[in-house]
């Protein structure tokens, strides 16, 4: 399929057009590099610099390329500052979203791949997460995100879109090789934060909260790997058919500490990775796991990276060799 990529050179859409060039898929990213990087991209993929909010450069776009499949990972993804700039929040995460939807509708694109989160279920009653648990998401970021679910739910019901949410749990890792790999500015994610420390960038880390309701104290978190994320994606791509409305938590089904987290890194690393005890942070919700049968069954998706020493190994692999992650390396231009 020709597939536009929106977001293509940020952290989980550049390693999902890898995933989909392996499948044997036709790629454009369309990216305005606010927070991706053109390096992520690979050589032979056209990226189109631009905003999602120009209606006349997608329609040029759509007319020039004739895509069959859109899939949207372009968004702000920083929880706290969607609580300080709501607004920004809704202009970008939803408005846009709606900008690309017409445009898909102009030019009759009727598949849709969407980047959603498991934080449109907010504080759960109970754990694991099923994909038919009431939805009351907690941040300005969340409700964005169910927002555009919804969008996309009366859209297969209006004019055909067919449309697959995957609900993201906690995106991890990088691409085997160390070719590409987490770089956001700021770092707010637990295990690039640990890694900093094991690099020799800070001193210690900080856990935020040692008093949750947990085995540990600490927040239990599922750590996906970009990878299998990835892969999420394309088998929801080939599945797809217009009309039809799916969503999947994409999740592993194994809760993990932020204190395991730490300890898994000082294994893989060989560092001791000092850490320091802190208040509990803003809108963290104790525990998050998915229950993944769903994906599993119907996707027949199943994660390689089953273990959180592999994830952290690859996102290791990524850190050391760019320890100034895309500032290491060489740049590439828009084409
Ligand atoms: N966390 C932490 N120190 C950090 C970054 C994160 O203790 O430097 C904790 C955070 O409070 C949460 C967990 O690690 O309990 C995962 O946070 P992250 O930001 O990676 O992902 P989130 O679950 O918030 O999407």
């Amino acid at each position: 399929m020709r597939v536009l990529v929106t977001g293509g050179a940020g952290y989980v859409g550049s390693h999902a057009v890898r995933a989909l060039i392996a499948a044997g898929h036709e790629v454009v990213v369309f990216d305005n590099l606010s927070s991706g990087h053109a390096e992520a991209v690979p050589p032979q993929v056209r990226l189109v610099v631009g905003d999602l909010g120009d209606s006349d450069l997608l329609d040029g776009l759509f007319r020039q390329e004739r895509f069959d499949a859109v899939m949207h990972f372009a968004a702000f993804i920083e929880v706290g500052e969607s609580v300080r700039a709501p607004l920004k929040f809704y202009r970008n995460n939803v408005g846009n979203s709606i900008r690309l939807l017409e445009g898909m509708q102009r030019h009759d694109v009727l598949r849709f791949v969407f980047s959603s989160t498991c934080a449109v279920y907010g504080i759960p009653g109970r754990m694991p997460l099923v994909e038919d648990m009431p939805r009351s998401p907690a941040s300005p970021y969340a409700r964005a995100k169910l927002a555009v679910e919804w969008a996309l739910a009366d859209s297969a019901s209006a004019w055909g879109l067919g449309f697959v949410a995957l609900r993201y749990f906690n995106a991890a890792g990088a691409a085997a090789g160390g070719i590409i790999g987490e770089d956001h500015d700021p770092e707010t994610h637990l295990i690039p934060n640990v890694l900093k420390v094991a690099l020799g960038q800070s001193d210690k880390v900080k856990v935020f909260g040692t008093d949750y309701d947990t085995p540990d104290g600490t927040c239990v978190r599922d750590y996906v790997h970009v990878d299998d994320l990835a892969l999420a994606h394309v088998r929801a791509l080939e599945t797809l058919q217009s009309g039809e409305q799916r969503y999947y938590n994409t999740g592993t089904g194994r809760g993990m500490s932020v204190r395991e987290v730490i300890q898994v890194a000082r294994d893989v690393t060989g560092h001791p990775i000092p850490l320091v005890e802190e208040a509990r942070r803003p809108g963290d919700v104790p525990v998050l796991y998915a229950d993944a049968t769903k994906i599993r069954s119907e996707l027949g998706w199943t994660p390689v990276h089953d273990d959180l020493g592999d994830i952290i190994s690859s996102a290791w692999a990524w850190h050391k060799s760019h320890p100034n992650g895309y500032r290491s390396v060489q740049g590439r231009s828009a084409g």
